[in-house]
């Protein structure tokens, strides 16, 4: 069990900069997030384009403020757990226990859900054999591509992770890339670059055509395409990739008893807690009269849920305003040295 004063749902921008102001408020937390990187929406929705409205920086992408807000948490080296979805909370004895599908467990005084607009999951095959292979020969990401050296990787999708995949893996394994339309989504210097791949001979290119079924009892043996002719194809596998798309869920959330408008959790604006105490919502996942979607918003209810979650978490103590340009408490816990 991972004891903490605060658990963070969410590595989105919100719950990054969370980390930040409880750290500067001398709070330790966790962040637990379903994608395998930090970075919400601005990663996985938009890298690229530019943001003008983060307050003193005039221009930035959503790739460049994600790295600026992990830098700037730092100093606090709070745990990331990604590729983790939070399942259940319950409590006990005043504090909040934390349950992930991976059954790790949490114990904190406070949550902070940052969850934006509920976790990202990826679009999943549908053929009905595909189930008993998830997680293990089925991948939706790759954390370790060494696993695929030397096998035959089927790999299904049109955008830039199939695409990208498939020119990295073709160094080291056997890939088929197999996409339903003739035109890939992706970068189009990626696409070139399959194509030549292609015609060299190192990597087979299957397009206009779909899954139809896994073949193999306890390892997959080979995957069955057919094209919009009806010919199929057999083709030997170890391992699929599946790049489909995200979607996004609010999941488990909305089971946890906590009031929901619309998919989003209502809270006061004194300190952005919902109907249960120690409970915080920010950022996105968030509403109340005048809630605007922006990512501003989300760090100025970041501020005022940590001031609560310092006085739940020490009780003892008394909350001090301070600020970070005059305080050596705050400059230490930065890591900044004073004289
Ligand atoms: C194309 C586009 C352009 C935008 N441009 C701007 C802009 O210019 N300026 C601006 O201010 N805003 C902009 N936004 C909005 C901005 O991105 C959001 O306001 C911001 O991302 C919200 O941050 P968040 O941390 O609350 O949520 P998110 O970024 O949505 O992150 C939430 C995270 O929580 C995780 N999560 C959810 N539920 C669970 C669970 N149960 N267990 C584990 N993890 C979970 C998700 O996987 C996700 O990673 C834009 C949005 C889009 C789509």
């Amino acid at each position: 069990m991972i004891k903490t004063d605060v658990v963070i749902i969410g590595a989105g921008p919100v719950g990054l900069f969370a980390v930040h102001q409880l750290g500067i408020n001398g709070l330790k937390s966790e962040v637990i997030d379903n994608l395998d990187k930090a970075g919400g929406q601005c990663i996985e929705l938009y890298p690229d384009k530019p943001i003008y409205d983060i307050p003193g920086i005039p221009i930035c992408t959503g790739e460049e403020l994600t790295k600026n807000l992990l830098n700037q948490i730092k100093p606090f080296k709070s745990n990331f757990h990604f590729n983790e979805r939070v399942q259940e909370i319950s409590e006990e004895n005043n504090k909040w226990i934390v349950k992930t599908n991976k059954n790790k467990i949490f114990i904190a005084p406070n949550i902070i859900i940052a969850g934006g607009v509920g976790s990202f999951e990826p679009r999943k095959l549908s053929v009905k054999e595909a189930e008993k292979h998830e997680g293990k020969s089925i991948l939706y990401s790759v954390s370790d591509k060494s696993k695929f050296k030397g096998k035959k990787v089927s790999i299904f999708g049109g955008g830039d992770s199939a695409l990208d995949w498939a020119l990295e893996l073709s160094k080291i394994s056997r890939v088929t890339l197999i996409h339903r339309r003739d035109e890939f989504r992706g970068a189009s210097h990626t696409a070139k670059e399959i194509t030549k791949l292609a015609n060299a001979g190192k990597l087979a290119l299957k397009t206009k055509y779909q899954l139809v079924s896994i073949e193999g009892d306890k390892n997959i043996k080979s995957i069955t395409i057919k094209n919009d002719e009806e010919k199929t194809v057999k083709i030997e596998t170890d391992y699929i990739l599946s790049f489909f798309g995200l979607i996004m869920k609010l999941g488990p959330i909305a089971e946890w008893g906590l009031n929901i408008d619309k998919k989003t959790i209502l809270v006061n604006t004194e300190n952005f807690e919902t109907n249960k105490k120690g409970i915080f919502a920010i950022g996105d996942i968030c509403t109340y009269p005048g809630k605007l979607k922006l990512i501003l918003s989300g760090f100025h209810e970041t501020a005022l849920a940590s001031v609560e979650c310092f006085k739940r978490a020490k009780p003892n103590e008394k909350y001090k305003f301070q600020f970070t340009t005059s305080s050596k408490e705050i400059q230490e816990r930065l890591g900044i040295k004073t004289k």
